[in-house]
C-alpha cells in the first residue's frame, strides 16, 4: 500500500468513526433522503439555504464506512458553498468516482474529497460513495421522493 492511500485510508476511518455535521439543525429548508439497497446505506440530508447558499448541513445515516465517510466529507465541503459551487463539486465528484480506472476524470478543486478517488477501483463501493450527493442534490431539487440509488448511479 503506498503511502498516499494510507493517508486516504486514515482521513475515510477517522470520519467514519467521527462523523462532522452528522447532529440535527434547529432550522432547515431542504431535505431528503437517500437508500442504496446493494448495500444497506442510508442517509438523510437536511440544509438551511440562504440567500442560493449552503448556510447550515446536517447529514446523518446508517451505512458502511464509505457511506459514512462520504456523508461526513460533503457535509464538510458544502457548508458555506453556493448551490453553483456545490452543482460543479457533485459533478467532478462524480466524475472522479465514476471515470475509468484507465482514464481517471481530473480531480480539480474537490480538497479533502479527493480522499474517495480509489473507490472507482472498487465498483461495488462506488453507489455508497455517490448516495449522500444524489441525496444533496433531490435535496436542493425539492424533491420529497426518497432517492434510491437502484435508478442509476
Ligand atoms: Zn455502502
Amino acid at each position: 500500500m503506498s503511502q498516499l492511500t494510507e493517508l486516504y485510508q486514515e482521513v475515510i476511518l477517522d470520519h467514519y468513526r467521527n462523523p462532522r455535521n452528522a447532529k440535527p439543525i434547529e432550522k432547515e429548508t431542504h431535505s431528503a433522503e437517500g437508500h442504496n439497497p446493494l448495500c444497506g446505506d442510508d442517509v438523510e440530508v437536511h440544509l438551511l439555504i440562504e440567500d442560493g447558499v449552503v448556510a447550515d448541513v446536517s447529514v446523518r445515516g446508517v451505512g458502511c464506512a464509505i457511506s459514512t465517510a462520504s456523508s461526513s466529507l460533503m457535509s464538510e465541503a458544502i457548508r458555506g458553498k453556493s448551490l453553483d459551487e456545490v452543482e460543479q463539486m457533485f459533478e467532478r465528484f462524480h466524475a472522479m468516482v465514476t471515470s475509468p480506472i484507465d482514464a481517471p476524470a481530473p480531480i480539480d478543486g474537490l480538497g479533502k474529497l479527493e480522499v474517495l478517488a480509489g473507490v472507482r477501483n472498487y465498483p461495488v463501493r462506488i453507489k455508497c460513495a455517490t448516495l449522500p450527493w444524489h441525496a444533496l442534490k433531490s435535496a436542493i431539487a425539492g424533491s420529497s421522493e426518497p432517492v434510491t440509488t437502484e435508478a442509476g448511479e
